[in-house]
């Protein structure tokens, strides 16, 4: 029997979903098992995925997720609630087809002897310096000095995290069957000192993006929602995870056709 999980945003809305979808697999047979599910329905927005993803990212291998959104069509949540009875069916009676997306491997190493830590991202990560002065860094590619970069900050996203922050900062859309990170900039400052290249940029699988802090400044290092403010941090390296996320799929919602959805208009 399939085990699954239930993620809510916490709404009244939601939580009425969730305890419909509970009541329903229920029916089914299925019983929820929050400790090692093999799916996860988030219920909420992409923000509710969001968190079920560093929920359950100690078992990436074994767990799927499917999100249906209660407010705007989402980019993770991509079911409506009207076609929830549709989806339990699914999910109980068929198998489903797995769609793989990349996520982004962050390590932030510090000054000191502590430990470095390893974080994985399903939308970005970005550095920026926490006292409201500007982030100076040494950005290296693959191991070559490319740029020194001053200004408010870095974004370095996968292609999913591609349409949130990313996109804001005027990067590219990347479609996720792409294993790349974007490293998009946060109003650089360029004259005669200093000079960066301006546009965002595109890598690929295992060329790895190192930033080396030249200010000594605390920096805000963010992973998704979540901030980790440390002292003394000395680099951040970024490449994409040898993990994967997992998306459960019971039906074709071709990439584009989201993004056409979203932004532009039906
Ligand atoms: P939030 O500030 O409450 O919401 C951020 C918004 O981004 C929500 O509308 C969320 O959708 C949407 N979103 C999340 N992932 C997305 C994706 N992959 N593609 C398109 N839209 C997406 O924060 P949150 O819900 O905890 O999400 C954290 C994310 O906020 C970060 O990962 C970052 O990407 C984003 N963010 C964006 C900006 C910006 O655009 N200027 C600034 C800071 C952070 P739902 O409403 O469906 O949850």
């Amino acid at each position: 029997m399939l085990k699954y999980a239930v993620a809510s945003r916490g709404d009244d809305i939601s939580d009425a979903l969730v305890e419909r979808i509970i009541q329903s697999l229920n029916e089914f047979g299925l019983n929820q098992d929050k400790q090692e599910p093999e799916i996860v329905i988030s219920v909420g927005g992409d923000g509710t995925l969001l968190q079920a993803f560093h929920d359950y990212s100690h078992r990436l291998e074994e767990t799927a997720f499917v999100g249906i959104h209660t407010g705007h069509l989402g980019f993770y949540a991509d079911w409506i609630p009207d076609e929830v009875e549709n989806l339990i069916i699914h999910i109980a009676k068929t198998p489903f087809q797995i769609v793989e997306y990349p996520l982004l491997e962050v390590v932030v190493r510090y000054g000191d002897e502590t430990t470095p830590k390893r974080y994985l991202a399903l939308n970005e990560s970005t550095v920026k310096n926490s006292e409201g002065s500007s982030l100076v860094c040494n950005v290296e590619i693959k191991g070559e000095t490319f740029e020194t970069f001053r200004g408010d900050g870095l974004c370095i996203s996968t292609p999913s995290g591609s349409t949130a922050y990313n996109k804001a900062l005027g990067g590219a859309i990347l479609h996720p069957s792409l294993a790349s990170l974007q490293i998009a900039e946060m109003a650089s400052i360029n004259n005669r000192v200093y000079r960066t290249v301006g546009s965002p940029l595109v890598l690929p699988q295992h060329h790895t993006c190192l930033l080396k802090l030249l200010n000594n400044a605390d920096v805000q290092v963010t992973i998704d929602h979540y901030t980790i403010n440390h002292e003394d941090i000395s680099s951040i390296q970024c490449r994409v995870a040898e993990e994967k996320i997992r998306f459960a799929r019971f039906r074709p919602f071709p990439f584009w056709k989201r993004v056409k959805e979203s932004f532009v208009g039906e």
